[in-house]
């Protein structure tokens, strides 16, 4: 597709079955591989040639260990996506369309919490609107954990610098599902298409 891109937020291991598993992980892991597929396909798999035509670029929570957002720091939530650790790592499956620098860290600043991949920096420090821009890319696709926190986040942001945002709806994973299904309501009336 023309002018548009993936981003990918926080499929990481404590996400999906570590210290902060959420619900529907698997599914939305799977869902996002049939969704990547559907739209790459028949270009030969070359990393290049799908970067040029459908980026996809990923965001990763990425704390030091003694992150404030972590209960014995004070936080509100379990110690996760530690650095180097295994939770913190991309899912195997979605590893071979990872690419150094369309990959976002965020989180990374002990003091400052980061629910929004847009916050995010890549490994030469720069920020994913502006790579988005540099791509051409206007229509946004979203996927990811958690659709409460760091999905609607991303997303909120995303519309916020005037991308057109699509969220995909069966690429998500959630804390609560009642708080899933308010924050897709919410994302809708905010001019956030739901796919
Ligand atoms: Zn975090």
């Amino acid at each position: 597709m023309k002018n548009s891109a993936l981003v990918v937020v926080d499929m990481l291991y404590d996400f999906i079955d570590g210290s902060l598993a959420c619900h529907n992980s698997d599914s939305a892991v799977a869902q996002t591989l049939k969704y990547i597929d559907s739209q790459t396909k028949g270009q030969g798999g070359e990393e290049h040639e799908i970067l040029d035509t459908f980026p996809i670029l990923f965001i990763r929570d990425h704390h030091p260990a003694d992150h404030s957002s972590f209960k014995e720091q004070g936080g509100i939530w379990p110690s996760h996506c530690v650095a180097g650790t295994h939770g913190g790592e991309i899912h195997h499956d979605l590893q071979p369309y990872v690419n150094e620098e369309l990959t976002f860290d965020k989180g990374c600043d002990r003091a400052t919490e980061q629910y929004s991949g847009y916050e995010g920096v890549n490994n030469a420090g720069q920020s994913l609107g502006e790579v988005l821009e540099l791509l051409d890319a206007t229509d946004i696709y979203v996927c990811g954990i958690a659709t409460e926190y760091c999905v609607r986040n991303t997303c909120e942001d995303l519309l916020k610098a005037g991308f057109k945002v699509h969220l995909l709806k069966d690429c998500l994973a959630y804390v609560d599902h009642e708080g899933h299904v308010k924050a897709l309501e919410e994302m809708k009336a905010e001019g956030i298409e739901i796919e």
